[in-house]
């Protein structure tokens, strides 16, 4: 596995796979690599034909907001190393700040409104930092495809609206989530809760099972499914509730009635913690 930590080694190095016939699969990550984290990497070679694998590892600090974790997010390199060269990863680039971001940066790339409704509202300019980031490290890796977890439902969405409208040259993926046996989403931030918030943290995917158990016996309500998510999580003592959002997967724009692909999202607090958790429907119009 090569290690790289300059845009500019990445670029020559992406002009001579590609020169050479590579088909290059993109996982952009933050480190502290988990197996949700991995399984992006197998569904580049899988799903995109991907016949190199580029992860990065970056800690953007762009798409934290004031008084967030990215001082204490989670970071261990070595074992982020070693799991990715495990797994087979091609080229692992993992560029310091002053790289990505130079002195005296002035450039943002925003996806307008989208990044205002469901995490935006808690974090209104999480998603700006996003979109930023990740317009950077395409130019930077130049990939063929890159992957992108369900998990982060939003982020999909955006970057998928930002890939559209920039004419951007890379084919977006989107990968399922990868759980934990109990349910819970895999996410590097799990360290972070105490005993009894990691048992109470299982409550989010379980709403979830239940507003799809209820969409497949026929309720279409959005209402009523939010009810339903909303009084299982609520009985949980750490858990407090952010938002549940029932919206169009094209533009995020709310649903009163399910129909369409539809995103099921869900954000709550466990102490201090902030967890997502998200399904997508997909219901028949006549359904
Ligand atoms: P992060 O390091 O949290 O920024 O995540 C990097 C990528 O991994 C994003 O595309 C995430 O959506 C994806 N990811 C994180 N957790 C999971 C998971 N449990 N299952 C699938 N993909 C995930």
């Amino acid at each position: 596995m090569t290690i790289i930590t300059t845009p500019r080694d990445m670029q020559a190095l992406s002009r001579k796979l590609r020169s050479e016939g590579a088909r290059m699969g993109f996982v952009p990550t933050m480190g502290f690599l988990h197996d949700g984290h991995l399984s992006l990497v197998r569904h580049a070679r899988r799903e995109g034909g991907a016949t190199h694998v580029i992860m990065s590892i970056f800690v953007n600090p762009t798409q934290f907001g004031p008084g967030e974790d990215f001082e204490k997010y989670p970071r261990n390199f070595e074992n982020d190393r070693a799991m990715a060269e495990r797994e087979g990863v091609d080229v692992l680039f993992y560029p310091a700040t002053h790289n990505v971001y130079p002195p005296g940066a002035r450039t943002f790339v925003e996806v307008e409104d989208f990044g205002k409704v469901l995490c935006g509202m808690t974090r209104p300019t999480h998603f700006r930092g996003v979109t930023t980031v990740v317009s950077k490290l395409f130019h930077m890796v130049q990939p063929h495809l890159a992957v992108f977890g369900q998990k982060d439902a939003q982020q999909y969405i955006i970057i998928r609206r930002m890939v559209q409208d920039l004419a951007m040259d890379v084919e977006i993926l989107r990968a399922p989530i990868v759980r934990e046996p109990d349910g819970l989403a895999m996410s590097s931030r799990n360290v972070y809760l105490g005993p009894e918030e990691r048992r109470d943290a299982v409550c989010l995917s379980e709403s979830l099972g239940m507003a799809r158990r209820a969409i497949d016996a026929g309720e279409r309500r959005a209402d009523v499914l939010r009810s339903l998510m909303k009084t299982h999580i609520d009985q949980r003592p750490s858990a407090r509730l952010d938002y549940i959002g029932i919206v169009d997967t094209e533009n995020l724009s709310p649903r009163s009635v399910l129909k369409g692909e539809t995103l099921i999202a869900i954000a709550a607090f466990f102490g201090t913690t902030r967890l997502i958790d998200n399904i997508i429907m997909d219901i028949p119009e006549n359904a």
